[in-house]
């Protein structure tokens, strides 16, 4: 087992830089997810440590080798991709064996790993099966297989989830996370979800256009985000920001809202401008006509309940209660300072 450490990484294509100088540490058997919006990066990141993309600059070491200019073969990594591509006419033994016939394992060692993947993906009874015959999420099981059956040191996984519906996505994400438990290897997975990311990491790397904005344990992230951008991207519903103003040393007022404005932040500049993050489990409803209802979604056990200011500003408030206001009604929004957070106008966070 082995850990992956990026030394000041960059990606170029041509003119085009796109990953901007990223130093991170994975560390031995660590489940790390990089996480971010569409085009931030993720892939190209992955692929760099695959060896499948050329790295431009820095330096990228896997265990206590310099891999930044091994081939991919020599890296001791596998890869698992969002499209599966498994070989139609193959069984799903063939299929998960063939890397290692082709590069002339014998029979019977074949075999052996080929029964043992089998065990921990629990795909035993289908082994004789072709690919057409299985469902989307046993065709992803065997694309881990062959991974899992060339035992690399560090596994690599881009969207894995992707093409699954929701159901199995979440049934695949247990799944996941007990292979890692079992097999104990240093992971490295990509996911635009945020939900994913949450419930499969150990450590957590938010990316953003090309650059790392955090990096840190799920919760450490959900609590004590370093930026407007984290703390609006992790969590769901998403994080509401209200404008703010500085009242006096230490105070600001949120604008629209009904709550306490001493904020234990040393905040000075009385009049300037600031972003105030409130989570929805964070805001309550309130007697008074500030907000307008603009939907309610009821689920039972709990609901959220959409309104907007008269200067547009939308928020979302999550109730455990159910609540009764329905769309049209017009309410205030209250919240405790103490649970605020406070960002400065270029989103770093106030503390
Ligand atoms: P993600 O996986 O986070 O969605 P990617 O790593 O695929 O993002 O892409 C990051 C950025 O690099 C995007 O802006 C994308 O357009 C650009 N990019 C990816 N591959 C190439 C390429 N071969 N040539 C030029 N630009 C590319
Ligand atoms: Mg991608």
């Amino acid at each position: 087992m082995t850990g992956v450490t990026l030394n000041n990484v960059v990606k170029r294509y041509g003119d085009v830089q796109v990953i901007h100088g990223v130093n991170l540490e994975v560390k031995d058997g660590e489940f790390c997810v990089f996480v971010g919006p569409s085009g931030c990066g993720k892939s190209t990141l992955l692929r760099m440590v695959a060896g499948l993309e050329e790295t431009t600059a820095g330096s990228i070491r896997i265990g206590s080798r310099d891999v930044t200019k091994a081939d991919p073969s020599e890296r001791g990594v596998a890869m698992v991709f969002q499209t599966y591509a498994l070989y139609p006419h193959m069984t799903v033994a063939e299929n998960m064996g063939f890397g290692l016939k082709m590069t002339g394992h014998p029979k019977a060692e074949i075999e052996r790993k080929v029964t043992e993947a089998s065990r921990i993906l629990k795909l035993d009874d289908y082994l004789a099966r072709k690919p057409k015959a299985l469902s989307g999420g046993q065709r992803q099981r065997v694309a881990i297989g062959r991974a899992i059956v060339r035992g690399p040191e560090v596994f690599l996984f881009d969207e894995p989830l992707s093409n699954l519906d929701a159901e199995l996505r979440v049934e695949m994400r247990v799944e996941i996370a007990r292979l890692h438990r079992e097999i104990g290897a240093t992971m490295i997975y990509v996911t635009h979800d945020q939900v994913e990311a949450m419930t499969l990491a150990d450590k957590i790397v938010v990316l953003r256009k090309g650059r790392v904005e955090q990096v840190g344990a799920p919760l450490d992230l959900y609590n004590d985000p370093d930026n407007k951008f984290v703390a609006g991207f992790i969590g769901s519903p998403a994080m509401n920001f209200v404008a703010g103003v500085v009242e006096g040393p230490g105070s600001v007022a949120a604008k629209g809202l009904v709550g306490s404005v001493a904020t234990g932040v040393a905040l000075t500049g009385a009049g300037s401008e600031v972003s105030v993050g409130l989570r929805p489990q964070h805001l309550r409803i309130e007697a008074g006509q500030t907000h307008r209802v603009e939907m309610t979604e009821k689920l039972g056990g709990v609901s959220f309940v959409h309104a907007t200011a008269p200067s547009g500003e939308k928020l979302i408030i999550e109730s455990h209660d159910q609540v009764g206001v329905k769309p049209g009604d017009m309410i205030a929004i209250g919240y405790d300072a103490k649970d605020a957070m406070y960002f400065a106008q270029d989103g770093m966070r106030l503390r």
